[in-house]
């Protein structure tokens, strides 16, 4: 019987202290050349043992191997100058240097594909994998090039087509895409977001996701969120389409956030990671405060349907809290399977 309630993580854990500085997004790396392909190695068969030993059921690397989870795809990539920056504002909330289109943008090899298949060699549970989506690829550049947001999505999504097909053939079980930006530029969403997306998972046989948050527990987002309101009704934007899409799986913030639940409703028949650890901040919830978020979300998306997850990556986090987290994580997604099952 397969099991009810699977968990799994947004994405990022944090890297060992010897590998990088920890509790920091773009931290730098502690090793170089051959030492530092062997040290992410070993951080990525930690992760996977902390994931496996909190009981998760559809593991990751935990985004051992990149610095970030838009750059380093991008750093990959020809037609971008990481040396030639300029000052852009990233989804309409703060300014950040950030690299140039100069031309076609491209794929020189496959990014991930090799850290896909080390981790696939690791164990045999499924397997997630994450990748920037094309709108928000997008919104961490300046484009002096295509001069056009949609052509440079486009652009994009044609690559990430090629690397989710290598990641498919090297074992990934479900392929997601991080659209943070998806929560800022509704109209775009609809107009071709959603339609780029469609063009990075054409094709592929194995399960696809797109990751929808409000962002890490930065300050930026923290003060941004302060902005929204009592109630957060950005996703009833952009689910009406979602709904209609061939994405499999839609993963969302919901624990500790404004988000009328009943938005959930608007999705239904998707299967639903439903976001039930808040990232922006420490303190580690109980089993009782998972439960209780899932136990909400069960009256939009069919039991069937739902897997417990976190509401973003945990990079910016201590191990420890982060280890707490996915114990909770587990404990509550328990409780309500101990429910459903009576
Ligand atoms: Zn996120």
């Amino acid at each position: 019987m397969k099991r009810l309630l699977p968990t799994s993580t947004a994405g990022s854990l944090p890297k060992p202290s010897w590998l990088a500085e920890p509790e920091k997004l773009w931290s730098p790396w502690k090793l170089q050349g051959d030492e530092l392909i062997e040290a992410k190695q070993d951080a990525l068969r930690v992760a996977l043992l902390e994931q496996q030993q909190a009981g998760i059921d559809i593991v990751s690397d935990g985004e051992q191997t990149r610095q970030h989870f838009v750059t380093t795809f991008i750093e990959n990539l020809n037609g971008v100058d990481f040396d030639k920056r300029e000052t852009v504002r990233i989804r309409d909330r703060y300014d950040a240097s950030v690299p140039s289109v100069v031309g076609a943008v491209s794929r020189q090899k496959p990014v991930f594909v090799d850290d896909a298949r080390f981790l696939r060699q690791q164990t045999t549970q499924p397997i997630k994998w994450a990748l920037p989506g094309p709108m928000t690829m997008i919104d961490t550049l300046y484009d002096g090039h295509y001069k056009s947001r949609e052509k440079l999505a486009w652009e994009f999504a044609k690559i990430l087509n090629e690397e989710a097909r290598e990641l498919e053939a090297a074992g990934v079980d479900i392929i997601q895409f991080d659209e943070p930006a998806f929560n800022v530029f509704f109209d775009e969403v609809n107009d071709w977001g959603i339609a780029t997306l469609e063009k990075a998972i054409e094709g592929l046989k194995c399960e696809t996701a797109v990751h929808i948050c409000y962002g890490y527990g930065i300050k930026a987002n923290t003060d941004w969120k302060k902005t929204l309101g009592s109630e957060w009704r950005q996703y009833e934007e952009t689910f009406p389409k979602l709904q209609q899409s061939s994405i499999d799986l839609i993963s969302l913030e919901c624990h500790n956030s404004r988000v009328p639940m009943d938005l959930l409703e608007l999705i239904r028949g998707k299967k639903v990671m439903v976001g039930a650890i808040d990232v922006a901040t420490s303190s580690i919830e109980t089993a009782e405060e998972v439960a209780n978020t899932l136990r909400t979300a069960l009256q939009f998306v069919d039991a069937d349907k739902l897997y417990p997850c976190t509401n973003c990556g945990m990079a910016p986090l201590s191990r420890q809290v982060a280890r707490g987290k996915l114990n909770a994580l587990t404990a509550g997604a328990e409780i309500i399977r101990a429910e459903l099952s009576v």
